[in-house]
């Protein structure tokens, strides 16, 4: 995109040469909507730049940002000076001289400063770095003041070089023209050389180089104000002070993309637990809180399961702890794939143990949905470390809340842990749910998975 701005840039200066002196037509809206422009554009990126100083703490970043902070304060203050636009004569004192010295100071300057950033960034300081950075911006916008003032206090001292029928010939053969011409070759051509255009905004600072030396030649081979010339060039100067702004605001939209992109994975990534991939503690102990106060609030039931592996002890002891782990992840697998619902969660509660809240469920319900993901888990067929040779097996506690019932969240995990107690005593391998705190073992064929709740 930097190449073919550049490209059009350059076609379009070679396209207006051959007519750069011809007369155009004197639209008075124009040069207001270009200083306006101008002055915004370089204001914004001279704030950018000045953000990305302060995060990075490179003071090349704010050594532009003085640039462009020089550039945005002596546009506006040229248009406020230029003849016809406020006043017949321009305001702040001005003369007829003061616009087209501001001109070159700009032109002038602003390649300058440019350049300085590139070679001023490594000289030393005994100012702290947030002092250096604001002493850097707050002297380029005290040179541009400072210069308006010149061009316009001390304009008799200055030597004419616009006549009063807007023609600047005088200028266009004068040193000061020379001067411009050479300080916008000379940053383009240090710029170039410096950076080899490694980065964005070695590439974009490059454009803009180009837009302030395209716009400087067709000026001063123009001649006249209103001429073809003359708006081609200010159109140059359009790009070259919105190449970099756009640079960054493309750069800034795209910093945003990815940050809440990374932010969305870590939000994932530290509610799910390392092992089993299933919600870790923290999650649960969150979600199980807000999903019981909606469903007292809502008066629907919930239900929460307890789920821990039998004898895994054993297991580890026999297999070792890596198989165990793979047990583990084995287990959080079935039980997860079992679920049906889509706010069913499961999570791991610590160690061998797995935790389930199914929203809105009835016991009868949740008995169902316990009893298919205890028959998933013996499904796996995992070989187990006891005698009987029998697969791995979970025993799970489930307890219901109802809107009627005076219990807390913790109380109702309380329920849960104490029917999984139950369960443990009855010899394993079951569920057993908290009715009425009479521990009720259930026995539903394997094709109770086929029901949802
Ligand atoms: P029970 O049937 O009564 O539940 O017996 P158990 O052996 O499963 O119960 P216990 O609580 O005594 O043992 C749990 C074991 O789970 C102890 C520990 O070695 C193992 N364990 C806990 N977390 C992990 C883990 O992340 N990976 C592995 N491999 N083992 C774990
Ligand atoms: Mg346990
Ligand atoms: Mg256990």
């Amino acid at each position: 995109m930097a190449a073919a701005a550049a490209a059009l840039t350059i076609v379009a200066a070679v396209l207006v040469w051959p007519h750069a002196k011809n007369a155009g037509p004197v639209i008075p809206a124009f040069l207001p909507v270009f200083a306006t422009w101008v002055t915004l554009t370089e204001g914004l990126t001279a704030l950018l730049l000045w953000t990305q100083y302060v995060v990075s703490g490179r003071l090349l970043f704010a050594a532009l940002s003085g640039a462009y902070a020089f550039t945005s304060v002596i546009a506006a203050i040229q248009l406020l000076v230029f003849p016809g636009i406020f006043s017949t004569t321009g305001l702040l004192g001005a003369g007829p001289q003061t616009a087209i010295w501001i001109w070159v100071f700009w032109h002038g300057g602003f390649p300058v400063l440019v350049t300085a950033s590139l070679v001023g960034r490594s000289i030393p300081s005994t100012l702290g770095r947030r002092a250096r950075g604001r002493a850097v911006v707050v002297g380029a916008v005290a040179i541009a003041i400072a210069l308006c003032a010149l061009a316009s206090a001390g304009q008799s001292h200055l030597p004419s070089l616009v006549a009063q029928s807007g023609s600047y010939a005088q200028l266009s053969s004068s040193p000061a023209a020379l001067i411009v011409e050479a300080m916008c070759l000379a940053a383009l051509g240090c710029h170039l050389s410096a950076t080899r255009l490694r980065s964005l905004m070695d590439l974009w600072l490059a454009v803009a180089l180009l837009g302030t030396l395209i716009d400087v030649t067709l000026t001063l081979s123009a001649s006249a104000r209103y001429s073809v010339g003359w708006y081609a060039a200010r159109g140059a100067s359009m790009v070259s002070s919105s190449a970099v702004l756009g640079m960054l605001i493309y750069e800034t939209t795209g910093l945003y993309r990815r940050l809440s992109e990374t932010h969305r994975t870590l939000v994932e990534t530290s509610a799910r637990d390392g092992l089993t991939g299933v919600f870790n503690r923290a999650y649960f102990d969150e979600r199980f809180a807000r999903e019981f106060s909606f469903a007292r609030a809502s008066n629907q039931p919930l239900c929460v399961l307890l789920i821990d592996v039998d004898h895994f002890k054993q297991y580890n002891d026999m297999f070792g702890h890596l198989a165990g782990d793979k047990c583990l992840r084995q287990v959080s697998g079935a039980l997860a794939g079992t679920l049906r619902r889509q706010g069913d969660v499961v999570a791991r509660y610590g160690g061998e143990e797995f935790v389930v809240v199914l929203a809105g469920c009835e016991p009868t319900a949740g008995l169902r949905v316990a009893e298919s993901l205890r028959a998933a888990v013996e499904k796996l067929a995992i070989p187990s470390a006891s005698p009987d040779g029998g697969p791995v097996t979970v025993s799970i506690g489930l307890a219901t809340s109802f809107s009627n019932t005076g219990e807390s969240a913790t109380a109702l995990l309380g329920l849960a842990d104490a029917a999984l107690y139950r369960a443990k005593a009855r010899g394993r391998n079951r569920v057993v749910d908290d009715i009425a705190g009479e521990a009720t073992a259930i026995v539903i064929p394997a094709s109770a998975e086929r029901f949802g709740h």
